[in-house]
């Protein structure tokens, strides 16, 4: 880094949001415009440390200090090259990542951070108006033809790389809309569809086919797919939501996070839905504290809920790594979304106990808090007594996981699962040589970072088994 003290001279500064009252009126993305110049003065915080560990904490060994050092001269082609050889996609991750990158940052050991998410999304963003991103098409195409299916991050990711490498690719898509849950899970205000819809784009320029309303293990054979590819890539994400099979569950008003929110995103994109699940004017419990019950929160302040509740079943984190650490871990759980500061309660150690309502519709919900006791060296959750009660709701968004990928299309496929029900493929290779598996499907419920990751160490096994030789890059080339 040329300014070798930028870390001693600068503070750790991101973009504004809008204030939350404006911006719960609209869906759009939360933050302003941020001068270059003081994106530049942010990549000069790096200290290019030795050992640079943001490097091993990013899933895509993302080449951090180097891109740092080239924004801070604003190179931003060189920024480009060194960011998009690691990453297919960084509009996507430099809006909507939780950053491990910037929690295994030195300078966080005393300081905040350099703010990594952001410098990421900036060059992405000047890539794209520089013209530096554009359709390139490989010269040489083999005879080989791939079958990605499901087009998340994961088959996005698997389907870029094995095009890059000749091959033909079709991806097989059983919503309207290409994206998996960047399109049709992840709100507007975390990341607008256009982001997306211009990468899909530049992929369809590039040779990509994409086939969408079509559902393989519905309207498209397994068996013909089988004979009709070289190889298959399974990317269908973990879509099985985990339920809570409480005393009136079955009463109208309780829905599941991605019914509620799907919904919204097809509304915003401009579709009719019939009978939309609305929070309007109503008392809103969400169960779940992670990402996806986030996102019901925001999206339920902009449709102008009532009262907004979120409830989580684990204690509250601590503020700081020096505080006692309970499990799930600090960082991840301490953060904040952007829907928190937009208003509603939040409420941790709380078991939803049953489900109340009055003519088949939702009324309540009953409450108790638990504590945490250690027995036998395992956490046991123990209800506190006399802490029973009713809160007024009439819609319950369950937002608690998911559990696994759909069965019926690997049973189909004729593949292995392991004992949690994902896609047993160790080396993104699974129990039929020619079938390999990528993402949430392969590696459980986790992140857009890690499905881009998984597709393209997956691309490259392909592209070993069908040539017997791949210059495809691997995360492992860039440590
Ligand atoms: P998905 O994105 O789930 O895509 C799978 C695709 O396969 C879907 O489009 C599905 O329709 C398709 N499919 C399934 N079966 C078939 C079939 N038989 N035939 C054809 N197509 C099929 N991660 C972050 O990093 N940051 C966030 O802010 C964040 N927010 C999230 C918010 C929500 C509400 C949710 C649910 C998740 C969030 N995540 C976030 C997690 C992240 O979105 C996932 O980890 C990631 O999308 C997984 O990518 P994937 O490609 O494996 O699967």
């Amino acid at each position: 880094m040329k300014e070798q003290d930028g870390f001693l001279k600068y503070d750790r500064e991101l973009p504004e949001t809008r204030p939350p009252k404006v911006r719960v009126g609209d869906f759009k993305e939360i933050y302003e415009e941020f001068p270059e110049e003081k994106t530049k003065t942010q990549a000069a915080r790096c200290m290019d440390c030795g050992v640079p560990f943001c490097h091993s904490g990013c899933p895509l060994g993302n080449i951090i200090p180097e891109f740092n050092e080239a924004v801070h001269e604003e190179n931003w082609e060189e920024a480009t090259s060194i960011l998009y050889s690691t990453n297919n996609f960084p509009e996507f991750t430099g809006r909507i990542c939780p950053a491990p990158c910037e929690a295994s940052c030195v300078l966080g050991i005393n300081k905040p951070p350099v703010a990594i998410e952001h410098i990421e999304k900036t060059i992405a963003e000047k890539a794209h108006e520089l013209g530096f991103i554009k359709a390139d098409p490989p010269e040489d195409r083999t005879d080989k033809k791939i079958a990605v299916i499901g087009s998340g991050p994961a088959g996005l990711a698997a389907a870029d790389q094995l095009n890059k490498a000749g091959h033909w690719v079709t991806v097989f898509e059983r919503d309207d809309k290409i994206g998996g849950l960047l399109s049709y899970g992840i709100p507007d205000f975390k990341m607008e569809k256009w982001v997306v819809e211009r990468r899909i784009n530049i992929m369809d320029e590039e040779g990509v086919r994409f086939k969408v309303n079509a559902e393989v293990g519905k309207n498209i054979n397994p068996d013909e797919l089988k004979e009709d590819f070289d190889a298959i890539v399974i990317c269908t994400g973990s879509t099985v939501p985990r339920d809570l099979p409480v005393q009136g569950r079955d009463l109208d008003g309780i829905h599941f996070a991605m019914d509620f929110l799907t919904q919204q995103n097809k509304k915003v994109s401009g579709q009719d839905i019939e009978n939309q699940i609305t929070a309007q004017d109503k008392n809103v419990v969400v169960i779940g504290g992670g990402d996806t019950g986030s996102d019901c929160i925001g999206t339920s302040h902009r449709q102008s809920a009532a009262t907004v509740l979120q409830l989580e079943l684990m204690p509250k984190p601590p503020n700081s790594r020096t505080e006692q650490d309970p499990w799930p871990n600090w960082p991840m759980t301490l953060r904040t979304s952007s829907s928190h500061e937009e208003g509603g309660e939040r409420q941790w150690s709380v078991l939803t106990k049953e489900f109340i309502g009055k003519n088949g519709k939702l009324t309540h919900i009953k409450l108790v808090d638990i504590e945490w006791v250690n027995q036998s060296g395992r956490q046991k959750m123990q209800e506190i007594e006399g802490t029973e009660r009713l809160i007024p709701c009439e819609l319950a968004l369950l937002a608690i996981g998911f559990t696994q990928p759909e069965n019926q299309l690997l049973k189909s496929l004729n593949i292995e699962q392991t004992q949690a029900g994902t896609v047993k493929a160790n080396s993104y290779q699974t129990s039929n040589p020619s079938i390999f598996a990528a993402g949430d499907a392969r590696r459980g419920q986790s992140l857009v970072v890690w499905a881009i990751s998984e597709g393209r160490e997956a691309a490259r096994e392909v592209d070993k088994y069908l040539m017997g030789q791949t210059e495809l890059p691997s995360k492992n080339d860039s440590y």
